[in-house]
């Protein structure tokens, strides 16, 4: 992503004082201290992409679930600084494990004093690598007894079609696979414009093309959440 946001809404709710109601109100005096430093190391290191980090209610959200289905290994695609990541760290009991994968390190390497920090890294395994051939690999490697319980997609939204059949062979039944941005900034009631981003257009008909063949897929429970730049919960079906 670039980080020439003009043209596009930063949050998808109508009312911005509404949105900031939220965050003051419920969100930020729940967040965990260390995801509070790395967020605010990412905003002061990389201002212009700090946009990508998954803002702080939908890590609630995320903590949440993976609590409730007792989840002890999932994968993310799309780390970033890490803020997903140390979310489902802390979330995960001791003995949990994460597959984390970006094309890109570097990033990464922002946010790990802080993961390290929580005492939270020896449950991740950070693979760089493009998500596609990581998938593959886990596909050939995989055992039926031993399977994600929870996955995390945010890497490049064109090939979100791809991980989405890899996944469902890598995440067990009644597991979780979580889509972000699936509203894509609200722009998915339209077309591609000039006025938006030119990474905003480059990927636009991918997330409208996702949300039709997620919706239509019967080997999926879908809930389109109205969080962040949208999340689709699906829940893999026997
Ligand atoms: N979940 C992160 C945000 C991810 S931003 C957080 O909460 O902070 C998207 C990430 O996807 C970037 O770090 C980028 O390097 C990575 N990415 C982009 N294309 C990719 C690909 N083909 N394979 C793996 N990672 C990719
Ligand atoms: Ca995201």
């Amino acid at each position: 992503m670039g980080s020439d946001h003009s043209g596009i809404n930063k949050c998808l709710l109508q009312s911005e004082a509404l949105q900031k109601y939220i965050f003051e109100t419920n969100v930020y005096p729940r967040e965990h201290k260390l995801l509070k430093e790395l967020r605010e190391e990412t905003e002061a290191k990389i201002p212009g992409r700090a946009l990508m980090s998954v803002p702080p209610d939908e890590g609630q959200l995320l903590s949440i679930l993976i609590k409730v289905m007792n989840a002890k290994k999932t994968i993310e695609l799309g780390v970033f600084t890490g803020y997903s990541l140390l979310t489902t760290a802390l979330a995960l009991p001791k003995d949990g494990k994460i597959t984390a994968i970006d094309i890109d390190r570097s990033y990464y390497e922002i946010g790990l004093p802080f993961i390290q920090k929580a005492g939270v890294e020896n449950k991740i395994e950070f693979v760089e690598s493009e998500a596609l051939p990581a998938l593959d690999k886990l596909v050939e490697e995989a055992k039926e007894d031993d399977l994600f319980d929870f996955a995390f997609v945010d890497a490049d939204k064109i090939n979100y079609h791809k991980y989405h059949e890899r996944l469902l062979k890598l995440v067990k039944v009644n597991g979780l696979i979580l889509y972000d941005n699936t509203l894509w900034f609200g722009t998915v009631t339209g077309s591609p414009d000039p006025k938006y981003p030119e990474w905003i257009n480059h990927s636009l008909e991918s997330v409208i093309r996702l949300n039709k063949e997620l919706a239509a897929d019967p080997r999926v429970e879908l809930a389109q959440v109205c969080i962040g730049d949208g999340l689709t919960i699906c829940r893999r079906l026997g």
